[in-house]
């Protein structure tokens, strides 16, 4: 049994989920497809529930516009209104009309979960009628019965043991070759909604196929597989054809888009190999990352994280950075979730990148500035060069302002400014 997942932009249009029918009809194994929300419909159904929540009064007029692209896609597909799949989205949308239509309860988390989580149930309505429609004969799931997590709204947690024993009895294949479910949302053991975080779609899929032992996961991208940088950034890619989970790991780790970063565990622990094709160019060999012995020779691959903050903490006693004080800061990023994108420290201080997150931004630094002085850097890029050599870092940093640098064996890593720098960044909290 294989897993495929397809992203947003696979399912964008019509023409995308004609090209998905494309591709699954020359497969002959049994298949699970993991569909994420049409293109950008997340984002969209994102600002319907902040609108709700905050109660502007807005909100159903931006999901009548959701409805309307989800109308307007199916509508190309059919060709007419008479087909079941149109009563399908009209009880999806009022559904999500009737949450709109109350009062928000007072966890946003738990809000967002139950309105955005329509996108990926649209989204396999649509392309598992076109498929059924067209003699694909496939079988949809609701997978927020069979994968369940806690109530960790946003960002769910899996019960592993228990998902597993519910997923292999709805996973049977005894009536049908192929399943179509949702990825990136679950459902806690009282059937309430959750998500799994963001571009969790892929690791939805990593899931299944750890529960249900696949052969493969296929991730179906808009990209030729995985690049050794942003080609929209750099002028000379490449394709890296073979990478260990080791490698994805770190890769994403330092901020590689390509796979979300808790796909690659639940698939190293089987040993399943996960390709990267492109929806385009399915014949394409793609990247293929696996349990490799050989120690491959990479070529330097780029890693860029855009909008960083990089904030520097000096003791205002002057005492020196021990431990004590570091654990203190690290339980603070705990707190607020901030991850440590790099961090640096010397006698009096300590340097560190987060992600750019204005919301919560003020309350955490209010949280540290009475036993330290706190200067930051915004939008700041960090850059890291896994597998460099002195003339990547060369081309890379020369004309460059460069604020902080780290290097190790295999990785070098920089903080640079971008964008005009006589406009100074430099702000005290
Ligand atoms: N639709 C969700 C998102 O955009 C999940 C995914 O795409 O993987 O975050
Ligand atoms: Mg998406």
């Amino acid at each position: 049994m294989n897993v495929f997942k397809f992203g947003g932009a696979s399912v964008a249009g019509a023409e995308d989920i004609k090209n998905v029918l494309k591709i699954l009809s020359t497969q002959k194994t049994n298949l699970i497809i993991v569909v994420s929300a049409m293109g950008k419909t997340t984002n969209a159904l994102e600002e319907v529930c902040n609108h709700y929540f905050d109660r502007t009064g807005e909100a159903p007029a931006l999901l009548e516009k959701v409805q309307e692209y989800h109308v307007a896609v199916t509508l190309e597909l059919f060709g007419n209104r008479e087909e079941e799949i149109f009563r399908t989205l009209e009880k999806l949308f009022s559904e999500l009309s009737k949450i709109l239509s109350g009062e928000p309860s007072l966890s946003y988390d738990y809000e967002y979960d139950r309105i955005v989580s329509y996108g990926e149930l649209l989204s396999t309505a649509i392309v598992s009628a076109y498929l059924n429609k067209q003699g694909r004969k496939v079988k949809w799931v609701d997978i927020r019965k069979y994968l369940k997590t806690d109530t960790t709204y946003r960002a769910a947690n899996i019960d592993v043991e228990l998902s597993g024993q519910l997923c292999r009895k709805a996973f049977t294949f005894q009536d049908t070759f192929m399943y179509i479910t949702q990825g990136f949302i679950a459902g806690t053991l009282t059937n309430q909604t959750t998500t799994l975080g963001r571009e969790g779609s892929d690791y939805t899929a990593a899931m299944l196929a750890n529960l249900l032992d696949a052969e493969q996961v296929v991730i179906w991208k808009d990209v030729p597989g995985i690049m050794s940088a942003d080609p929209k950034k750099y002028p000379h890619t490449e394709i890296i054809p073979k990478l260990s989970y080791r490698e994805a790991i770190e890769l994403s780790h330092f901020g590689a888009k390509v796979i979300h970063p808790k796909t690659i565990k639940p698939l190293q622990n089987k040993k399943i190999p996960l390709f990267v094709k492109s929806f385009t160019q399915p014949d394409e060999h793609g990247s293929v990352i696996r349990e490799l012995d050989e120690r491959l020779k990479l070529p330097p691959i780029y890693i860029d994280k855009d909008d960083q903050l990089l904030l520097t903490l000096t003791p205002r006693d002057f005492s020196f950075i021990v431990e004590e004080k570091l654990s203190e800061i690290f339980g603070k990023l705990a707190k607020y979730r901030l991850k440590l994108n790099l961090m640096q420290n010397s006698a009096i201080s300590f340097s560190f990148c987060i992600d750019h997150n204005e919301a919560i931004l003020e309350n955490f630094l209010c949280e540290l500035k009475e036993e330290y002085k706190i200067l930051y850097n915004k939008n700041m890029r960090l850059i890291t060069i896994r597998h460099y050599n002195e003339e990547t870092i060369h081309s890379l940093i020369d004309d460059k302002d460069v604020l902080v640098e780290q290097r190790s064996r295999l990785t070098a890593r920089f903080v640079i400014r971008t964008g005009d720098e006589k406009k100074s960044d430099l702000f005290e909290f």
